[in-house]
């Protein structure tokens, strides 16, 4: 290569690598559910639109608790996360999964567990559910006959983890690190990404919000009719996507 070529090509490549982390950061390109700005500069998380309708999943869930949950209790986690991140600046600029198993059982890490925790579980608790569910099939299925005998089986598991949560939490289905799958569950806003602050530490790939914000306007006391309606509603199509991750 002569020498003006090559002086030419690395020029453009330099511009380049400027321009793009600048590109990244502004506008429409906000940061989305799974990392942070590029050389840990902080770019706001945004609150995630909902992938249907308010209405959409009635009569198992009713539009107004969908829409108090969505445009207001994920849009305060998604505003306090922020909050508390941007003042986090050694964590600026790590993936979700990252960040999360970077937390620690403190009191500076409180509101980004509880926030962060929030902003991320209404994001996979709004995809795995869906208007027009599909039988299970494929891979997921045959992971969950292999991890839990049979689906029936995991139904009934999955529901008692959820209908015993004590007080308000979440139930999980996830995979190891030894990519079995497991039934989990997590007071608060926790999630099974917390390395240092869960029991079984997994990457969720299905989760039930059974704080009774979720669904006490229409189930009021009856937890379980709540957890049978989800999972009637469950999107196995997105939950086996996450498996494959
Ligand atoms: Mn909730």
């Amino acid at each position: 290569m002569k020498k003006r070529t090559f002086l030419k090509v690395s020029t453009t490549l330099a511009a380049g690598a400027l321009v793009t982390p600048w590109l990244t950061s502004c506008g429409d390109n906000a940061a989305t559910d799974d990392s942070n700005a590029s050389n840990g500069t902080f770019t706001p998380y945004q609150l995630p639109e909902l992938p249907y309708a308010y209405d959409a999943l009635a009569p198992r869930i009713d539009a107004q608790t969908m829409k108090i949950h969505h445009s207001k209790h994920h849009a305060g986690y998604t505003t306090k996360f922020n909050t508390a991140l941007e003042a986090a600046t050694d964590l600026h600029g790590l993936a979700l999964p990252d960040l999360f198993g970077s937390l620690q059982d403190t009191e500076a890490h409180t509101a980004l567990r509880n926030n962060g925790g929030g902003y991320f579980n209404h994001d996979l608790f709004w995809k795995v559910m869906t208007p027009t569910p599909q039988p299970i099939s494929g891979d997921i299925k045959s992971a969950i006959e292999s991890a839990f005998t049979s689906l029936d089986t995991f139904s009934e598991q999955f529901h008692a983890a959820a209908k015993s949560v004590f007080g308000s939490g979440w139930a999980w289905l996830c995979k190891g690190n030894d990519g079995q799958l497991f039934i989990t569950t997590t007071p608060n806003q926790d999630n099974p990404l917390m390395t240092h602050l869960v029991e079984q530490p997994g990457t969720p790939l299905l989760g039930i919000d059974v704080w009774e914000h979720a669904y006490y306007l229409k189930y009021q006391n009856l937890r379980g009719d709540y957890i049978q309606s989800f999972m009637e509603i469950i999107n196995w199509a997105e939950v086996a996507t996450r498996l494959k991750a």
